[in-house]
């Protein structure tokens, strides 16, 4: 495509717009529980009119508007109070959680490097098989390895095979509450105590679950301790563009004091504008993901995430019942956050057949690889299509079962 010569007008631009979006999946609709995390229109609305109110300011230019220097420690404290942070203010929004995840290992690194961390070295990570693909990532970028160690039968990870793995490579040691991949919290207390003794840094994930496993006590859902208050944790991640229900654009990282926060700043002084200093990966940043979060924050308020908690722990509790009473298929254990997998407990039903049939009527199905299941990542939304997909589910798990009997599911042409 070249760039028309004459401008086109904003009718012409809406319509054709519109129009691109038609394969999309619908995401109010329910059917895919991956990427959109979507309550009702009343949040949608404050979350849009948020943003499009701070649209064209930048958050590079703090001193210019004060009001998102002002939204920024708001947010970072309600983080601190929400994360039991025992300093509240060491935190930096973040464009999401990889940005977030980015920073800590940043933080980490430098202060490995400050403390006399030899520099022909490569520095490690050392974490669970589980820990998201973000700190490799994060690692590429900053010359930092990440050693994975097996997950256990419950699929969290071993605080005993993490502190084997740890040698004097070792930087920072992190872990998932809860996990993407199945939704567990890693035994949080246990890995606290190893960095402790050995002088670690310790990063608890939780941007998926940072903005639900909070409020899950006072929805009637135990979680353990997972968060600052934990002795040993370092620095946490959480996504308010996940279940925080902000805009894209929207996380944050906390650290223990500002002496760990510091070490996220970068600074170049001898530039002929003067001197170049940030504590993010971006420069130019959009203000509308702080005003949006800034004000979902206040809309939904600690009984809007409540709410929100019951109303997915309830629907994943609708669907474990279901899916129980469908034979062929069982629902992966435990499940002890948003995430719901099920697979295949009978050797007459291919799960990729299940998945594909489910694609056919109209679901965006999600998958794992281990074990071999598909994966769910609940939204209150999802409380309106529980009857709609077990019916679905258990019509596509007949089909599938009565296909193999008669031997033709491997050309999967049905
Ligand atoms: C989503 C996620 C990330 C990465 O966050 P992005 O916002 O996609 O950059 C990291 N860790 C976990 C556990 C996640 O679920």
């Amino acid at each position: 495509m070249n760039l028309p010569n004459e401008g086109l007008a904003w009718a012409a631009i809406e319509a054709r717009l519109i129009s691109l979006k038609g394969n999309d999946i619908d995401w109010r609709s329910g059917r895919a529980a991956v990427y959109t995390y979507f309550r009702d229109d009343d949040l949608l609305d404050v979350s849009r009119r948020a943003y499009q109110l701070y649209f064209q300011e930048n958050m590079l230019g703090k001193r210019v508007f004060p009001s998102l220097e002002q939204m920024e420690r708001d947010v970072v404290d309600m983080a601190g109070d929400i994360f039991r942070a025992p300093d509240a203010a060491a935190g930096v929004f973040t464009s999401g959680g990889t940005e977030s995840i980015f920073l800590a290992v940043l933080a980490a690194r430098q202060r490995a490097y400050a403390r006399g961390f030899r520099t022909d070295v490569k520095p490690q990570i050392v974490a669970c098989e589980t820990l998201h693909g973000a700190f490799n990532k994060a690692g590429y970028f900053l010359g930092v390895d990440v050693l994975r160690t097996p997950m256990g039968a419950d699929f969290k990870a071993s605080a005993g095979a993490i502190e084997s793995a740890i040698s004097d490579r070792t930087i920072m040691i992190a872990a998932s509450a809860p996990s993407y991949t199945h939704g567990v919290f890693d035994p949080i207390q246990s890995l606290g105590e190893i960095a402790k003794q050995r002088d670690l840094w310790f990063h608890v994930d939780a941007c998926v679950g940072g903005f639900l496993a909070p409020f899950m006590p006072a929805a009637g859902y135990q979680v353990p301790a997972f968060d600052l208050s934990v002795p040993g944790v370092v620095s946490l991640s959480a996504d308010i563009h996940k279940y925080g229900m902000a805009a894209k654009g929207a996380s944050v990282v906390m650290f223990r004091s500002a002496e760990e926060r510091a070490y996220t700043t970068f600074e170049f002084s001898e530039w002929p504008r003067g001197t170049y200093a940030t504590s993010t990966f971006g420069g130019t940043r959009p203000a509308g993901s702080l005003a949006s979060a800034w004000a979902v924050l206040h809309f939904l308020g600690r009984k809007g995430y409540v709410e929100n908690v019951r109303t997915i722990m309830q629907t994943r509790d609708r669907l474990v019942a279901g899916i129980k009473q469908i034979k062929g298929v069982s629902v992966v254990a435990p499940g002890e956050s948003c995430m719901l997998l099920y697979k295949s407990d009978d050797e007459r039903v291919d799960i990729d057949a299940v998945a594909e049939q489910l694609g056919k009527r109209g679901w965006y199905v999600g998958r794992a690889e281990r074990p071999k299941a598909i994966h769910l990542a609940l939204n209150t939304v999802h409380q309106a299509i529980v009857e709609n997909y077990l019916g679905d589910l258990r019509e596509v798990v007949e089909q599938v079962t009565s296909l193999k009997l008669v031997g033709v599911a491997d050309d999967r042409t049905y």
